[in-house]
Order: structure tokens, then sequence, then C-alpha cells
């Protein structure tokens, strides 16, 4: 079992980290690929190189076995659609099951995605949410692939929708560059070492210097 945890990582931070330690265990996953987008389809082009996203997720997962910093979508021109990321890493394992981790909040606007029942064709899609939190989907398409046993999803490569309650983590990325532009202290909120990078690179500051990591990708 294969998972896809992807997101623009801007600094990536202890909500990330700690959902993705958890499904890990949960699903029993031979690899967890955190995938950094080069260009989100949906909001602002990140301010931050891909590439010093990159290089701030392989700090952080640095000696984390079965975690897997994968660069595909940065090697990739134009913007990054999950459709094809979910279709190259097909073509690599044909009979693996894959599947595809998103958030509650990222779920709720699914289906403005790119070819978003595509999805399906290609991996599983297990919504990580809060504990007690139900979402029930109204649309047919969901309700078919939905399933309630974490078990069924071994069962198949792919095509089934999945809710799993994680631990709740109320960070943000928003909240950490905001807190960095203000001259507070992020720490405890991600990683010391990509805390110190941040530093080093002088990142998200409120007046960004002239620096090589800084202008859009
Ligand atoms: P931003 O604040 O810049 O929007 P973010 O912190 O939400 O960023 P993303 O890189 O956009 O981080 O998120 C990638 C994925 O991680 C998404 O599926 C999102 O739902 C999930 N995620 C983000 N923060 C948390 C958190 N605190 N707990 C659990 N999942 C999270």
């Amino acid at each position: 079992m294969i998972g896809v945890y992807g997101g623009t990582f801007n600094p990536i931070h202890y909500g990330h980290l700690r959902t993705a330690l958890e499904v890990q265990a949960l699903f029993n996953l031979d690899q967890l690929r955190l995938i950094p987008c080069r260009q989100p389809p949906h909001r602002e082009q990140p301010e931050v190189l891909g590439q010093t996203r990159m290089e701030m997720l392989q700090l952080a997962i640095d000696g984390v076995a079965g975690f897997i910093a994968d660069s595909r979508e940065l090697d990739r021109e134009g913007p990054s659609y999950m459709v094809d990321t979910l279709r190259s890493l097909r073509q690599e394992m044909p009979e693996q099951s894959i599947i595809l981790f998103i958030g509650a909040d990222a779920f709720l606007g699914l289906e403005k995605w790119h070819r978003w029942q595509q999805l399906f064709d290609y991996a599983h899609l297990v919504v990580m949410t809060r504990p007690n939190f139900s979402l029930q989907p109204e649309s047919e398409f969901f309700r078919q692939r939905l399933v309630s046993q974490r078990e069924m999803l071994a069962a198949k490569s792919a095509g089934y929708l999945f809710f799993q309650a994680v631990t709740p983590l109320d960070i943000s990325a928003t909240q950490i560059r905001q807190i960095i532009a203000t001259d507070g202290n992020p720490q405890f909120l991600l990683p010391d070492a990509v805390l110190a990078f941040i530093r080093q690179h002088q990142l998200y500051q409120a007046a960004p210097l002239n620096d090589r990591t800084l202008n859009a990708n």
C-alpha cells in the first residue's frame, strides 16, 4: 500500500507531519510519498521556490522510515494536477493499492479539481477528518465509492472513498508565515531544522530581501 500526501508545504509543519505519521501506521503503508506542488491550480503561486520547499520537506522527514520526498510535480512543467501525479505513479506501480490522502478542507473543494473523477481510476481517496466529525457526501458519485471499513482498501488497487479521523493540530503554514513576518517565534509548530533553514535563508520576512530563494517558480 502506497500513500500520497500532496501539498504546498510552504513550509511543512507538524500538522502535516503528525497526520502523515498517523496514516502511515493506520494504513500500514509501505511508503508515504510527500509531494510538493510546483504550481497549485487553485491558489496563488507560493512566493518560495519549489526547490526551497522541497529542501524544507527533506529536512523535516530526514530519518523517518517510509517517508519519501517525491519531486515529480516540481519536475513537471505547468500546473500541478493531482490526476497527472497519480497517473504517473500508477504507471510505475500497476498493481499496488495507492491511497491519496487529503484534508477535509481540500475534500470540500474536490469537485473543482482538474478531472477529479479520474482520481478514483488511479487511487483510493482517504479524507483526513477531525475526530467525531462526520462528513456525509451528498453526491451519488461519492456514495457509490464510500466504504466504512479501512480494511476494504486492500481489496482493490483504487476506487474507494474512506474517512479517517486523525489528531487535529490547529497549525497552518499561513499562520507560520504570519508569525515570522511579524517577528514572532513559530518554534514547536514545525521542526527545528526547518525553522533554522527558514532563518538562514530569511524566508517569509515582511520585506523580502532580494534573495535567490524568493520570487515565483
Ligand atoms: P496554507 O496555510 O498555506 O494554506 P496548509 O498549512 O493548509 O497551507 P498545505 O500544504 O496547503 O498546508 O496542505 C497540504 C495538505 O495538508 C492538505 O490536504 C491539508 O488539508 C493538510 N493539512 C494542512 N494543515 C493540516 C493540519 N494542521 N492538520 C492536518 N492536515 C493538514
